[in-house]
């Protein structure tokens, strides 16, 4: 089977607490496999293709566990490495008092730190038509450069490339960091995917999110960037560089009963490029993308919550 989308970041296992409450005072938690890109990657193989996933995990039963869900899930175990001198990366996910999720890491030196430029060839890059990247990967680590190498041969083999900032501030060192770092990687991307804080956060200013795709775009070389606003949906503005035609849209989202909105974000992304892929315009692509994002968070779980393609269409349909 020919992989045209290559998807490339962490797998982890998240750990989620059996009640609320600060973490000190959770006894259980339950084992869920997790990591923004991988989240993406198994969204993608629901809703189309299974594409192609470059990650790494530890040769331990964690991650053992994670790579059976993967290929469980129909992900080909062609780039999915395994370490055998480090762990597997352990999130805790909790909530504070205001219902905003908080994230403990314990990712020092682990196996998604230790990816390695130069292990995606230029064969398979020059066979996919899409290449996906999230921020994690940059934090630290032989990730970073092998993430950035990444991203600078997929532009340079007319890969369309979107990315995910993913902006997680317990894993990156300073503030300064990230916007040098995540600035060298948007200059090769040409599809950015974030929320408006994280877009405040790189230095982009607007009053809206509207405003604040279109600064993205301005300032390029981003030519498309779509701006998820949790329940209230998303916006996108594409320039007309892009190969779907300028516009700017915006979709006030799916009205659903959210039981858990771990994934959402992810669940969007892979929404989005199934459809570009498809053909669709950028306001057909908002609305596809928003239904998969809501569709997402009906169900408890991140990857297991993540919707099938008739699910969506069951969505849409009602709309
Ligand atoms: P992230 O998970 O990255 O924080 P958001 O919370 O903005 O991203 O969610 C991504 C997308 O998922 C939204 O744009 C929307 O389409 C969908 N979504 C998220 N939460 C809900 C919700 N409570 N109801 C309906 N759709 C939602």
């Amino acid at each position: 089977m020919s992989h045209d989308v290559l998807v490339v970041g962490e797998t982890l296992i998240d750990c989620i607490p059996e009640r609320p409450g600060p973490l000190e005072d959770v006894a259980g938690f339950d084992r869920r496999p997790g990591g923004a890109p991988a989240n993406v990657a198994v969204a993608l193989a629901r809703l189309a293709e299974p594409p192609l996933f470059w990650t790494r995990v530890g040769d331990d039963p964690f991650g053992r566990y994670l790579e059976r869900a993967l290929v469980d899930h129909g992900l080909p175990d062609r780039f999915l490495e395994r370490d055998s001198t480090a762990q597997t990366t352990l999130a805790f996910v909790t909530h504070d008092e205001t219902g905003e999720r908080e994230f403990t890491f314990y990712r020092d030196g682990t196996a998604d730190t230790r990816l390695e430029s130069g292990r995606i060839d230029d064969a398979t890059l020059a066979d996919c038509e899409w290449v996906h990247a999230g921020g994690v990967t940059l934090s630290s680590g032989s990730s970073r450069a092998a993430t950035l190498d990444l991203l600078e041969r997929a532009a340079a083999a007319d890969c369309t490339v979107s990315f995910d900032p993913n902006l997680r501030s317990e894993l990156w060192p300073d503030e300064g960091t990230v916007a040098t770092v995540v600035g060298d990687a948007l200059a090769h991307v040409d599809v950015c995917l974030a929320t408006g804080p994280e877009l405040e956060a790189l230095g982009y200013e607007g009053e809206s999110a509207t405003a604040l795709a279109r600064a993205a775009v301005e300032e390029g070389p981003v030519h498309t960037a779509f701006v998820t606003r949790g329940a209230a949906g998303a916006v996108a503005v594409a320039d007309a560089d892009a190969p779907w035609g300028g516009a700017a849209v915006e979709h006030p989202g799916f009205a659903v009963d959210a039981v858990d909105t771990t994934g959402a974000g992810d669940a969007f992304v892979a929404g989005v490029i199934a459809a570009l892929r498809d053909g669709d315009d950028l306001e057909g692509t908002v609305t596809f993308a928003n239904a998969v994002g809501a569709r997402a968070t009906t169900d408890r779980g991140g990857m297991t919550a993540l919707p099938t393609r008739a699910e969506v269409a069951a969505l849409l349909e009602g709309e």
